[in-house]
């Protein structure tokens, strides 16, 4: 006797608490867009270290210049990363460049633009002609933006670019954040060649590898791609530790149907994988599994349908609502209702969750529409193509007329 079916809404509810929040870790600056900082961060020296040039020129003591105007004997070059060795007295001037610590004694640097030739390029005279000249321009003093040991960054912000620039600066190679989640996807199926293989009799490609590994980035999360396991219980075990000693979270398709084959629960429970359910009230995707090992982190292991279509629905519908939860920094778009465009007669004790395109209003402040596609079920990844949401009908065999309201969950087709 199969299991009787737990309804969508149970099922997630079911996942939900199953699972924490991932416990925060030290990741590398690389891997930290998107994470959330669980520490504030302080710099380690002040920012600038150095009062430095803001241009290229000549670092002057400003009293030297009469109405903007004055002759220099020029002392040093100080290009960005080295230090000057003498200081600055009147008459003498040091060429600096932008970002160079400005030498003692200088409290003016004048734009090299403004610098005129006195007796030809290799000259150590300058002649220095600024009309606008005001002691201390195009000079940064030191930990003007902050001073060493104050906090530059709170803890509980979103890690951007400049974040992650930020944190470079005050000293950091490595922040503690609230992790992205890391999800490894597994195919499954002895039926299985990877995509751009020639078939042979009996074969198929493999597209829900690559469909899980849209998904996942999708869903602003990192992926390890297991590839193909082959429907044998030892290299069903061996890939499934693989994904779960890498990721977070696992998610495998095909073998969890009720067929001879179908060997995916019997290799989970065996790598220490808890069931939490299996089957659900929805189609496609009735034979979907869950469960959770258990550990430091409890990781969530989802066994998709292998239908392509079953897949996809299942991923949008459970396992990313669960992203989410773990730390996924892309959010879902929100269930909208929409009005029918044509009739749509619907069958079955389950609900449908059916690929559509949902269109703006026609006028304003009116209802959105939706229609479906044409679409061969579970299998028919050329319908899904063409649609931009899935229509959600619910259970019973009833028509649905056009103007009728009903659930529509947008699809994130796009970047
Ligand atoms: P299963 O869930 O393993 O019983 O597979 C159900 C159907 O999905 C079968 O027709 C499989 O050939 C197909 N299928 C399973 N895995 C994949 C995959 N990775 N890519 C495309 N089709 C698949
Ligand atoms: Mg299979």
């Amino acid at each position: 006797m199969a299991a009787p079916l737990v309804s969508v809404a149970d099922a997630l509810a079911a996942m939900r608490s199953a699972v924490g929040p991932l416990a925060p870790r030290r990741v590398p600056l690389s891997e930290a867009l998107g994470a959330v900082l669980t520490e504030p961060l302080r710099a380690d020296a002040d920012s600038p270290p150095h009062r430095k040039a803001m241009m290229d020129g000549y670092a002057v003591v400003g009293a030297d210049l009469v109405d903007g105007e004055g002759e220099f004997t020029i002392l040093e070059e100080v290009t960005a990363g080295l230090t000057p060795t003498r200081p600055v007295k009147a008459g003498f001037a040091t060429r600096v460049m932008t970002g160079a610590p400005v030498p003692d004694g200088a409290n003016a640097v004048v734009m090299i633009e403004r610098a005129g030739e006195i007796g030809g390029a290799a000259s150590s005279r300058v002649r220095l002609r600024d009309p606008a000249f005001r002691p201390g321009q195009h000079i940064m003093q030191q930990g003007e933006v902050w001073r060493a040991g104050e906090t530059v960054l709170a803890e509980n912000v979103p890690i951007g670019p400049a974040q992650i620039a930020l944190a470079a600066e005050a000293g950091y190679d490595a922040l503690l954040v609230r992790p992205i989640p890391r999800v490894a996807v597994l195919a499954t199926g002895n039926e299985l060649v990877p995509p751009g293989t020639l078939l042979t009799p009996g074969k198929i490609r493999n597209s829900n590898g690559p469909l899980m590994v849209a998904m996942v980035r999708q869903a602003g999360c990192s992926v390890v791609d297991l590839g193909i396991a082959r429907d044998d219980a030892a290299a069903l075990r061996e890939a499934i530790a693989l994904g779960l000693s890498s990721a977070d979270v696992l998610v495998l398709s095909g073998g969890v149907s009720a067929g001879v084959l179908d060997l995916a629960p019997a290799a989970l429970a065996a790598c220490g994988v808890e069931q939490v359910l299996h089957r659900v009230r929805i189609k496609p995707g009735q034979p979907l599994w869950f469960g959770v090992r258990r550990g430091e982190n409890e990781q969530p292991v989802f066994g998709l349908p292998g239908n392509p279509v079953s897949t996809f629905v299942c991923f949008q519908v459970f396992v990313r609502p669960l992203l989410e939860q773990l730390g996924a920094p892309r959010t879902l778009p929100k269930l909208v209702s929409a009005e029918l465009t044509a009739d749509f007669r619907h069958k079955g004790d389950r609900p449908t969750y059916f690929p559509a395109v949902l269109e703006p209003a026609k006028s304003n402040g009116g209802p959105r529409q939706v229609r479906t596609v044409s679409w061969r079920g579970s299998s028919d990844l050329r319908g899904l193509a063409q649609a931009n949401a899935l229509a959600v009908f619910s259970a019973g065999d009833r028509q649905f007329s056009a103007g009728e309201e009903v659930e529509v969950l947008p699809l994130d087709r796009f970047y």
